[in-house]
């Protein structure tokens, strides 16, 4: 790939399939002066997650690169604590007179983007303790895990200046699917998407998937399901009520064993990837909301 002068060269790392390609081709010497990778951990991702971030730490650990975890606190903890400003989930919302409404997000912007970005002006030589003037001329090139297939996602909207965002995969012309089979090839095949457990973006395969195999997450999701129901806390409506399936149904008894007409159109024709991806949005990036909204808010 093409390089280009940068003061520092950080990976923004959330762990799935296409960043943790990114990450094992920087520990291989594929991709050049990698300095480090950010994590930003909002505190709520599935336990599998965890582990990957573990695992690729060891590789790039072994590899003399860094990784930078970050956090701004714990998003379902926050989530239902009224003292916090800035905790907003995107839940679906019934309002009072009955029509559909959506809460206000600012998750991945707080708890992603601004963390990030608060360590790569420190990384790059903001002065402690608020790391908030970059001192002149230095400048972090970023790289952003997009793969050929999620282009859409590729933005200016969360633009600061000192950060020059790249796209290794699409200059390597490589799709979620190519990745997935470069992992597989080293032992990385059950990489996951990143999201937090109780992202109201989880499309139905997604929600049954945890509900088959990682009960204990599930119930965890339907728990913070009910608790969310009246207001409480900010971004919640002051009237109506607000739930984590797009349904606007409980999570416990919301229709996820119904394929969409979108699970059908994303449907590949390989069986077994069809039953992996089926209707499944993107993992989540600070850089483009798994909704294919804008990610900053
Ligand atoms: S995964 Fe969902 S809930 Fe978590 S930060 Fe991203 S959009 Fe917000």
């Amino acid at each position: 790939m093409k390089t280009e002068a940068a003061t520092l060269r950080l990976l923004s790392l959330g762990a799935g399939v296409q960043s943790t390609t990114l990450a094992l081709m920087a520990a291989e010497g594929m991709l050049p002066n990698l300095g480090g990778a950010i994590f930003a951990d909002t505190g709520w991702e599935p336990a599998q997650v965890y582990a990957q971030v573990d695992r690729i730490e060891a590789t790039l650990t072994a590899a003399g690169i860094p990784l930078y975890r970050v956090a701004k606190g714990n998003l379902r903890h926050d989530s239902i604590d009224p003292a916090h400003r800035f905790a907003s989930v995107p839940y679906y919302v019934r309002n009072p007179d009955g029509s559909d409404g959506m809460g206000r997000r600012q998750c991945t912007y707080e708890y992603k983007l601004k963390p990030i970005n608060r360590k790569v002006r420190e990384l790059l030589g903001a002065a402690a303790p608020h790391f908030r003037r970059v001192p002149r001329g230095r400048v972090a090139e970023q790289w952003i895990g997009f793969s050929t297939d999620e282009i859409g996602r590729v933005s200016d909207h969360d633009r600061v200046s000192y950060v020059r965002k790249r796209y290794p995969l699409l200059e390597l012309g490589m799709s979620r699917k190519d990745c997935q089979r470069w992992l597989a090839a080293r032992g990385w095949g059950s990489t996951v998407k990143s999201a937090c457990v109780g992202c109201p973006f989880h499309g139905n395969a997604q929600w049954r998937e945890m509900r088959d195999q990682r009960p204990d997450e599930f119930a965890d999701a339907v728990a913070f399901d009910q608790s969310i129901r009246k207001g409480g806390a900010r971004g919640l409506p002051l009237h109506g009520e607000a739930f984590l399936h797009r349904s606007r149904v409980p999570l416990s008894i919301a229709p996820i064993n119904r394929v969409t007409r979108k699970e059908w159109a994303d449907r590949s024709p390989d069986i077994f990837d069809a039953l992996a991806e089926l209707g499944d949005p993107d993992g989540c990036s600070p850089y483009g909301c798994r909704s294919g909204m804008a990610a900053a808010a």
